[in-house]
């Protein structure tokens, strides 16, 4: 089953454990993150977000695509590290003639800084996450007009004269709503700032105690628990949602460890992406 938690105004679904697969679905913002298992009500969403090509992210895109035939969907936008959108147009390629069927997406190459425009007010940023091989994290935000503060005592008929009279009344302003970050080392809290500041970020946390150190996840370009305790007091984040586990540690284990050791100041925004009982899916 899937696992699904609340984080400010967004909803987060899906599977995720480290090394083995993870999706993810917000179903607010029509997006997918990492396509590592299919899953099929995952299927109708037509914007797919790949962090990097290790199989547990992008192993079942394939098969996504397949569901997607089924029921009758044009092909997804696929954004993704611009590194790979050749080997992935490959892949498929492919996997389409192994199936004689047609594995037609729109691929979106990023690269860090990138930004595009998704409609409705809506964008997105990518920037560079510290891996292994070529990956990428994304920040969604809303560039909203704000009256800027020398005019915010003026009543609304005159702002509403001088905005006829074209004055430049207003600033454009991006308000962070949620970032994905995933298989990197905790660095990108210090390269990529701002995630810290989005309403929710979805951040990865491959290891969360002694059986791994520190060095073990930096070793293996992933963060450990000890690393996000020790920046506790930065998250400025509405809900900080934990997620890419290690299967080293049952769900059961996940959330008891973190509950035992995560601070006041986190406490009430924190959310662990893993079943609540019972085992890891598969
Ligand atoms: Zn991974
Ligand atoms: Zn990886």
């Amino acid at each position: 089953m899937l696992t699904e938690v609340s984080a400010g105004p967004y909803t987060v679904r899906g599977i995720s454990v480290g090394g083995v697969y993870t999706s993810l679905q917000v179903p607010e913002l029509g997006v997918v993150f990492d396509a590592g298992v299919p899953i099929r009500s995952f299927a109708g969403t037509d914007r797919i977000f790949l962090s990097h090509a290790h199989s547990d992210h992008t192993s079942a895109l394939g098969s996504l695509l397949g569901i997607r035939n089924l029921i009758g969907k044009s092909p997804p936008q696929v954004f993704l590290p611009a590194e790979i959108e050749a080997p992935v147009r490959e892949a498929l390629a492919v996997q389409g003639r192994l199936h004689r069927a047609q594995m037609d997406i729109e691929t979106i190459p990023m690269r860090p800084g990138d930004t595009r425009h998704l409609g409705q007010g809506l964008w997105v940023r990518a920037f560079r996450t510290h891996h292994t091989v070529p990956s990428l994290c994304y920040q969604f935000f809303r560039r909203v007009s704000k009256l800027k503060p020398e005019y915010q005592a003026l009543p609304p008929e005159e702002i509403g004269r001088r905005r006829k009279a074209g004055e430049p009344l207003f600033d454009e302003v991006d308000r962070l709503e949620l970032a994905y970050a995933t298989d990197t080392l905790s660095r990108v809290l210090e390269t990529a700032p701002s995630l810290l500041e989005s309403r929710v970020l979805i951040l990865e946390c491959t290891f969360i105690d002694s059986k791994r150190t520190v060095q073990d996840a930096q070793q293996r370009s992933h963060i450990h628990l000890d690393e996000i305790l020790a920046r506790a007091d930065l998250f400025q984040n509405e809900a900080l949602v934990l997620m890419h586990f290690s299967q080293a540690y049952s769900p059961e284990e996940v959330h008891s460890l973190i509950q035992a050791r995560v601070p006041e100041v986190l406490r009430e925004r924190l959310r662990v992406f893993a079943p609540t009982s019972g085992r890891w899916f598969g």
